[in-house]
């Protein structure tokens, strides 16, 4: 039986653009979605808006910070994923999101360029580092939130090895003091890449493992508050085996140049500090009229559609989805990302199809993080895994994307690259 045509689907289909913010893993998949889907169609345009020339694929930046990857290991060229899609890209930003006319304003530094209509609109802004108050705070830490923060880490390292490498012994574990602050995935993910290649990379500086220190700090009496309490206390053993300091339970207060401040009165010396403490959403977001949470992510239908705005879709870390079962929120991971943007990208061939879009399933089937490029822990449907296991699912969700975005050879040049990294 054919249905009644919708309103938009009544009208010229000619010219159905869809416009995409952000090409990060939420926007790059729902571009290469469609892109695939549509390929052939002339009625329908599509448009990702980005200001990077390549997606910053965030999860593999811990091999990037500490090395041994390289920069490009985490850059997906856009040029190359749609280089057979008929997928227009514009390198700029959305600097407005104006339902009245369906479209967006676009342009950067100040200098509006333009403005593009839209026909669906899915916003996947993502989000930025949050660097909380503290005194000190953000003029002495580096983040790690992008592929420059990574390349900044590994700078401030070598300058200490250089440092460290002219100083008397009993002064070298001071030049020689990282810091991670923040106990959740990243700053897990970090530490333990920290502590398990500086050995190696200070050797060539002439220093020794026991002149490294190497600390976590976290404000909660525990680590990995998301991950069940058995994998925790692995993860543990697994850092104070690699000769990871933990420190839990006290909120840090204050940093200068060499130090950092406990709110317990403890003072620990940190020549290179890195904060993973948080994340908070693209903060032009809130400047688009769209109803926000507290936390500033927008806040969507079980559709993932901005509230009253029937072709606005809000997919990724920028949207602030609750999972229908539990009432929370989903947090900001690359897996719902994905997911909500495979899922967009069906329910906006679904419209095209006059049909109506369905509700994200937004069960989590597992979750893993790697302490270290050859351990991790995680579980999927309810099985812990840790050590090795645990490392190959984590890196199979690497392998799995670029064949998603990038096809087989991508994904078989990256995983080559990656077993060489391993070894
Ligand atoms: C160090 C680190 C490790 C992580 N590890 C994991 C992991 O192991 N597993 C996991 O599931 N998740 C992980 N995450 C989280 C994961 O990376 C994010 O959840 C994921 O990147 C979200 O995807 P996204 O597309 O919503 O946003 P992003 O990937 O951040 O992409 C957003 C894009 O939007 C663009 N943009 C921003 N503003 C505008 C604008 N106004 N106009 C146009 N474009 C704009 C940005 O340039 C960017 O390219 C990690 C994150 C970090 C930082």
């Amino acid at each position: 039986m054919r249905q009644a045509p919708c309103a938009t689907c009544a009208t010229p289909s000619v010219g159905k653009r869809i416009v995409i913010a952000g090409g990060g893993y939420a926007g790059t998949t729902a571009a290469v979605n469609l892109g695939r889907k549509l390929k052939g169609r002339s009625d329908v345009e599509i448009m990702l808006i980005e200001p990077n020339a390549h997606q910053q694929a965030l999860s593999e930046l811990d091999l990037v910070a500490v090395g041994p990857a390289r920069a490009e290991f985490c850059e997906l060229w856009l040029a190359r994923v749609f280089k057979n899609l008929p997928v227009t890209v514009c390198y700029n930003r959305v600097t407005s999101v104006n339902p009245a006319s369906h479209s967006v304003t676009v342009g950067s530094h100040g200098v509006t360029t333009g403005e593009v209509d839209y026909w669906r609109l899915v916003l996947a802004t993502g989000a930025v580092a949050f660097v909380p108050p503290v005194p000190g705070l953000a003029e002495h830490a580096v983040t790690m939130w992008s592929v420059a923060d990574a390349q900044e880490l590994q700078r401030r390292g070598e300058v200490q090895f250089r440092v460290a490498a002219k100083l008397d012994p009993i002064d070298r574990p001071r030049a020689l003091s990282f810091t991670v602050i923040g106990g959740g995935a990243t700053g897990i993910e970090i530490v333990g890449t920290l502590a398990e290649l500086l050995p190696k990379r200070i050797h060539t500086f002439g220093l020794d493992r026991s002149d490294l220190r190497i600390r976590l700090v976290e404000g909660r009496p525990d680590i990995l508050y998301d991950l069940p309490q058995q994998l925790r206390e692995r993860t543990k053993r697994h850092l104070a085996k690699l000769g990871v300091e933990l420190i839990t339970g006290s909120m840090v207060s204050r940093v200068e140049r060499d130090t950092v401040h406990l709110e317990n009165g403890s003072v620990i010396d940190s020549s290179v500090l890195v904060f993973c403490g948080g994340a908070k959403a693209e903060p032009s977001a809130l400047e688009w009229g769209l109803e926000a949470d507290a936390s500033g992510r927008l806040v969507v239908s079980e559709v993932c559609k901005a509230p009253g705005y029937d072709d606005i879709y809000v997919v990724g870390d920028i949207s602030a989805f609750r999972d229908t079962e539990t009432g929370r929120t989903i947090p900001m991971l690359a897996q719902f990302a994905i997911r909500e943007a495979e899922h967009t990208a069906k329910n906006i061939l679904r419209e095209l199809r006059c049909e109506q879009p369905t509700p994200f399933p937004s069960g989590m089937h597992g979750e893993f993080v790697s302490a270290g490029p050859r351990w991790g822990i995680g579980w999927m449907f309810g099985l812990n895994l840790s050590g090795i296991p645990a490392i190959i699912m984590k890196r199979l969700t690497y392998v799995l994307y670029w064949l998603q975005v990038g096809g087989i050879l991508l994904a078989v040049r990256r995983t080559r690259e990656m077993l060489k990294m391993q070894r």
